[in-house]
């Protein structure tokens, strides 16, 4: 099997074993990732909301725009990374999502990664770095560093929707992402 065919089992396999049914029948619809299933880098976001669930993909709402914005600036496509969320079907009302939605998501996130084999992962919000690396990382110390976990090469960053509305945190992120390019070169 190729790596898309892969991932689209993967994608079927989340409807079939009907993962966290209860948001799955508030959701529109799966929002399972999107972009090269040969990316280098590997976008993780929290949940789709009201515009994810809408048209089926990560990060299409004003969240998406701010990320799209930050991948021109370093001069990236968007279809040359992927780019996915934790938990895979919006929140009602986009609440924040729950520890056993998490939970339940979390061998489909693995397997996407698996998959994908990216050099490096991005975690978008707490929510993404605390699901994929140790406890106790403190966002406002780690962001935009380097971490390697379990063979794996990380990079926690603030979440655009947190940047959204505040300029200090919208030029903190530019300045992590503008490290990108450098640091894909240092990791394997
Ligand atoms: N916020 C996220 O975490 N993911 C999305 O796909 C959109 C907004």
């Amino acid at each position: 099997m190729t790596k898309q065919q892969r991932l689209e089992y993967l994608k079927n396999s989340i409807i079939e074993t009907v993962i966290c049914p209860e948001l799955a029948a508030t959701a529109k619809q799966l929002v399972f990732g999107e972009g090269s299933a040969d990316a280098e880098i590997m976008f993780i976001g929290e949940a789709p909301g009201k515009q994810e669930d809408i048209q089926g993909k990560p990060f299409v709402g004003a969240s998406g725009k701010l990320l799209n914005e930050m991948l021109e600036s370093i001069e990236f496509d968007r279809s040359t990374v992927y780019i996915t969320n934790i938990v895979k079907y919006r929140p009602p009302n986009n609440r924040d999502p729950l520890a056993s939605e998490k939970e339940a998501f979390l061998p489909i996130l693995l397997e996407q990664i698996e998959i994908i084999n990216p050099k490096l992962i991005i975690t978008l919000g707490r929510h993404s770095m605390n699901s994929l690396l140790p406890p106790g990382l403190i966002m406002g110390k780690v962001h935009g560093t380097l971490q390697k976990h379990q063979g794996r090469s990380y990079l926690p960053l603030y979440h655009p929707a947190a940047a959204l509305y505040n300029g200090g945190l919208r030029q903190t992120l530019k300045s992590d992402f503008l490290t990108i390019p450098s640091l894909l070169r240092t990791v394997q």
